[in-house]
């Protein structure tokens, strides 16, 4: 048998997958490792027109989303998911071999996957003691090195704080005319008042992208937003796909960005909230535990004496959670996602136990 992998290019043969939460898969009954929403709706679908092609860009979702995110529908792209937002924006900006993105790690994986699949070098720079993007050594790693795009994570996955606006002002001062700033904010809608999207009328070099992945608990439909300067956004038009949002994606996001689904998203998100505050409460006070770090989304990272043992004794439980202790600063750290009430009893019930 002669190897097909052989006739793969070799940076397709060097690359590793993204080791997503379903790719790990695992045998549990509770899934707190990949920042789900516990709650799903259903919706109504009209399959009256699955013979035609849909549109690039569905109108009646653009204004609901520019209605949502308080911008323009000139200002706003619909993708695959944010995970294709961020495809696109590292195909549109980085030349291979020549331009390199940059990353505030421990910080979401995606960026570094799909630069890898781009053959695009990643640079890391670290974040400060408390996790906020270290402003100064990102403008001055811009200035020193051909960086086209840094990506900063609000809230950050997996630490759970947000960038501060100031800090970000910072970053898009110093690095205007030299590359963009991709504010990630899958988890926003946690904590809405953080939002940096007021920052984007002023620096056109800010880009924001959302999801209806995680407090709109459509994870499943993989539906996702860009919000940028209308010449970004003609940029990705370029290069994304003709039909990337199919008919029943449009017609659940629609409804899910309707004003009742808005409310209902307000609501459940209330309600994770609340939930997670006991459950900060509660984790300080077990004696497994030795620090809780801040959480705007919905999960917590946790640092435990034992990280490792913490989440293979849970695993055994049926309670499946992410590990973090093997990345750099978060060592014997674990992200929680935050469940039910009565998922989030029974975890605490079984890590009170260790
Ligand atoms: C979950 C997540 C995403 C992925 O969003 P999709 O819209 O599902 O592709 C993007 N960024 C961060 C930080 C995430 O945690």
């Amino acid at each position: 048998m002669k190897s097909l992998s052989n006739l793969a290019t070799e940076r397709v043969r060097k690359l590793v997958p993204y080791q997503s939460a379903r790719r790990i898969g695992g045998k549990g009954r509770i899934f707190l490792n990949a920042n789900e929403s516990p709650y799903s709706s259903s919706f109504d679908i009209d399959t009256s027109l699955y013979n035609r092609y849909p549109d690039c860009q569905p109108p009646e979702l653009m204004k609901r989303f520019a209605a949502y995110a308080g911008v323009k529908t000139e200002n706003c792209l619909v993708s695959r998911g944010s995970d294709e937002a961020i495809e696109l924006l590292i195909r549109t900006f980085c030349e291979e071999g020549r331009d390199k993105v940059l990353i505030c790690p421990p910080t979401y994986g995606m960026y570094r996957v799909s630069a890898d699949a781009n053959g695009i070098e990643t640079l890391e720079v670290p974040p400060l003691q408390d996790f906020t993007p270290d402003a100064d050594a990102i403008v001055k790693a811009v200035e020193a090195e051909p960086v086209k795009i840094v990506f900063i994570c609000t809230p950050n996955n997996p630490t759970g704080n947000t960038v501060p606006g100031d800090v970000l002002e910072r970053i898009l001062k110093g690095t205007d005319g030299k590359a963009i700033v991709v504010a990630d904010e899958a988890y926003i809608d946690f904590c809405p008042e953080r939002t940096v999207i007021a920052l984007q009328k002023k620096y056109r070099n800010l880009v924001v992208t959302r999801t209806l992945s995680k407090a709109f608990g459509l994870a499943g439909i993989r539906c996702g937003f860009t919000i940028a300067d209308s010449e970004i956004i003609q940029l990705l038009l370029k290069i994304i796909e003709p039909y990337p949002v199919s008919f029943p994606v449009a017609q659940i996001a629609e409804q899910a960005l309707s004003a009742e689904g808005i409310s209902m998203v307000r609501d459940r998100g209330a309600t994770i909230n609340r939930t997670k505050q006991e459950v900060i409460g509660k984790l300080k006070g077990l004696k497994c535990v030795s620090e809780v770090f801040e959480a705007c989304g919905n999960f917590v990272l946790v640092r435990f004496k034992n990280g490792n043992e913490v989440f293979n004794k849970m695993a055994e439980k049926g309670i499946i959670l992410r590990n973090w202790g093997d990345k750099p600063r978060i060592s014997d750290c674990v992200r929680l996602t935050i469940g039910t009430d009565e998922e989030m009893k029974e975890v605490i019930e079984e890590l009170g136990k260790l």
